[in-house]
């Protein structure tokens, strides 16, 4: 089987529910609390895995309890785990706070996922270069990420979310890479591109290619993705998303980097990826959280009509 292995960030996130946000100094009752298992790297691994393709991590989880909460949808998925280390101190936590008004306030705490260094990723050089496809994101250190450009032989999906300073060569280097409308921009800035109008997305991902990324896929949320590849000539395609009613958007950019990841492994073309990524994203936002929403390959996708 081809094979996938993320190299990125694995959290427990901590979702309380509150009617208000406590101002600063201030105490207020939750009505609920959840432990979610999270992080880009952990998400995208379990949408690649529960869409039928053999997927490993590479990261790090703390010494602490929130470990097992966090890697529990990566178990549940079937992902390899043995490339994932224990550090002394916290798990990566996302302590998440929402209000009635369904506004979010968020803390980060980086925890095991700041210790993710050069060295960890190294001590798995055979596991990345064997893949076909490995994947990364903007969530473990700087090293790490390059280190894991570097090491791998089959094609690197680049997540540039969020936008770290990497070195252009590995930006460059991303087959492809994936970005929202936001991210798109700070990703040109990274490659020397020019500023193009913010709503012109086409342009954008025209600009990145011309700046020597390999190719480029942008997600616009309901309005599905636009790619382009350095190799065609300025063209850029539009890929749909099906309508649908969504209930939570929290980790739609997720679950379609697992199942592009998937199926370029698989062999698909970019764009054929690109159009399932997008049935899979639209199917994400129908349910509530982030792993929890993402389809296994028996799940009937949403149909663009
Ligand atoms: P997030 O950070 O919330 O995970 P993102 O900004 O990285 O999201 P989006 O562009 O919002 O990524 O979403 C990724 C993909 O999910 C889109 O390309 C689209 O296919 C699908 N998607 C997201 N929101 C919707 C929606 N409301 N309706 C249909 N499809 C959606």
């Amino acid at each position: 089987m081809s094979r996938v292995v993320v190299v990125g960030s694995v959290n427990a996130d901590l979702l309380t529910q509150v009617a208000v946000h406590p101002a600063p100094g201030e105490t207020v009752l939750g009505r609920s609390m959840s432990v979610l298992a999270g992080g880009k790297g952990a998400n995208q691994a379990v949408a690649a895995a529960r869409l039928g393709a053999e997927v490993a991590f590479v990261g790090a989880v703390g010494d602490d309890s929130f470990a097992g909460q966090a890697t529990a949808g990566l178990r549940a998925a079937g992902v390899d785990l043995s490339a994932l280390a224990t550090v002394p101190g916290p798990t990566g936590i996302a302590l998440v706070t929402v209000s009635a008004d369904g506004e979010n306030s968020i803390v980060v705490i980086s925890g095991a996922n700041a210790a993710v260094a050069a060295d960890t990723v190294s001590a798995h050089a055979a596991t990345v270069a064997g893949a076909d496809v490995v994947v990364l994101q903007g969530e473990i250190p700087r090293a790490a990420t390059e280190t894991a450009a570097r090491l791998a032989r089959g094609r690197v999906v680049l997540n540039l979310a969020p936008v770290i300073e990497l070195s252009p060569d590995v930006v460059r280097g991303a087959d492809p890479l994936v970005v929202n409308e936001h991210e798109a921009r700070l990703a040109l800035a990274l490659v020397g591109g020019p500023d193009v109008p913010d709503d012109d997305h086409a342009a954008a991902a025209r600009a990145l290619t011309s700046a020597g990324v390999t190719s480029v896929v942008i997600t616009l949320g309901s309005e599905g993705a636009v790619v382009a590849t350095r190799s065609d000539d300025g063209e850029v395609a539009t890929v749909p998303s099906p309508k649908v009613s969504a209930v939570d958007t929290t980790g739609a950019g997720d679950a379609f980097v697992g199942a592009l990841a998937s199926r370029l492994a698989a062999g698909d073309e970019l764009l054929d990826a690109a159009r399932l990524a997008a049935r899979v994203g639209a199917y994400a936002v129908t349910g509530v959280g982030a792993q929890p929403s993402y389809p296994s390959s028996t799940d009937t996708l949403p149909e663009v009509r």
